[in-house]
């Protein structure tokens, strides 16, 4: 008799694809690891900030020990910052890890989940992991159309996730829209407010969210040390919510889910006001050359808030697949997201300014 093992929801999941390690890139083509460019998983191009590597250098004596299960001195950082009390804090292995086990916590396998074309890896994959029912809302513009979402719950509906800024797109919803849509939702399902990206806002265009989970007991806000913190490496972010949701997930947390490391180098870039401040001006930077010189080259893109832009690579159905292998050969590593839906199209992160200026001369000289 023929036997498969495990659940088919687990059998039927296409494992998340990451971008490209440098190392894997050189192997294959060839090529000089050091004249390699990766901009493909939307990481700080300025590195880890000096603070985080000291506080690190600290805390390495002390590396035989068990980290803080609750993440104490981390927690009072956050809390001080945000103004949040430390029992609303939930710390994770990278905000991934929130998302996971908010739905791990309040999805049982054949309830259902909904979230937005084009929006971000992990929420299928966290939907399929516990056998939930994903309901996909089509985006508008590229962008989640709340009211349509709002309208896409069901009764077994139990978690909703909403990426502002939204990564692979980098579209933005302004605050008040997202408050009117919190609102609209039934109490009892619990919505996740992706905020990965928000260190990126321009001053004028920020709101807390945090703010609102006083008044909101099914609001997730998750916040990311990946990528404006420059920290992708250590896994590390946290989850506000209240007590009720913060206790929940706390019971499914790993125990030592955050190590030490992480917690040590978290609390400096928290308060490293400096690095965050220069990790937004060199993006912006950045930001202009790109779109700059895709509007030139008469690319398309989609107006990003982000650290990353989203071009459409050509009108072929591979195109994305072609100009990013043609961008491998020249040691360019971008993000092909097909596996979005978006074949045509690719995603660049942001890099320093040489690092941008060798995406856009191999892209000239690929579709040129
Ligand atoms: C990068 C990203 C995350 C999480 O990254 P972690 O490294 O796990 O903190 C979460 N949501 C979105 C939309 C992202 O792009």
């Amino acid at each position: 008799m023929s036997h498969s093992f495990g659940p088919d929801y687990v059998r039927a999941i296409a494992p998340y694809q990451g971008g490209k390690p440098i190392a894997e890139v050189a192997r294959e083509f060839g090529l000089d690891e050091s004249k390699i460019v990766k901009l493909a998983s939307n990481e700080n191009p300025l590195g880890i900030p000096e603070s985080a590597q000291q506080a690190m250098q600290a805390a390495l004596a002390e590396l035989a020990r068990y980290p803080d299960s609750n993440g104490f001195d981390l927690k009072a950082t956050i809390s001080k910052k945000f103004n949040v009390t430390p029992d609303w804090i939930t710390l994770g292995n990278g905000s991934n890890d929130i998302l996971e086990l908010a739905t791990r916590s309040l999805v049982r396998t054949g309830e259902s989940v909904v979230y937005s074309e084009y929006s971000f890896a992990v929420y299928p994959l966290a939907t399929q992991a516990v056998g939930a029912k994903a309901i996909v809302v089509p985006a508008k513009n590229f962008s989640h159309d709340l009211d349509a979402m709002a309208k896409a719950v069901q009764p077994d509906t139990r978690l909703i996730f909403v990426a502002n800024p939204n990564n692979p797109t980098g579209t933005f919803i302004e605050g008040d829209q997202i408050l009117a849509f919190i609102r609209s939702i039934p109490k009892h399902v619990v919505i996740v407010l992706d905020e990965a990206y928000t260190e990126y806002l321009p001053p004028n265009q920020r709101y807390d969210a945090l703010a609102w989970v006083a008044q909101h007991p099914n609001l997730i806000v998750s916040r990311s040390f990946s990528k404006a913190y420059g920290l992708a490496g250590l896994r590390i972010g946290f989850g506000i919510a209240q007590a009720e949701l913060t206790d929940l997930m706390n019971r499914l947390r790993q125990p030592f889910n955050v190590n030490s490391l992480a917690q040590a180098a978290a609390i400096a870039a928290l308060q490293d006001e400096a690095f965050l401040a220069k990790s937004a001006q060199i993006n912006n930077q950045g930001y202009t050359q790109i779109t700059n010189a895709l509007t030139q080259m008469g690319l398309t893109f989609i107006p990003s808030f982000g650290n990353f832009v989203l071009f459409k690579a050509g009108e072929a159905n591979d195109a994305g697949a072609k100009v990013n292998l043609a961008l491998l050969k020249k040691g360019i590593i971008v993000r092909p997201v097909g596996n979005y839906g978006l074949p045509q199209w690719l995603r660049v992160s942001i890099g320093l300014p040489e690092e941008n200026a060798a995406f856009l001369a191999a892209l000239q000289s690929i579709i040129g």
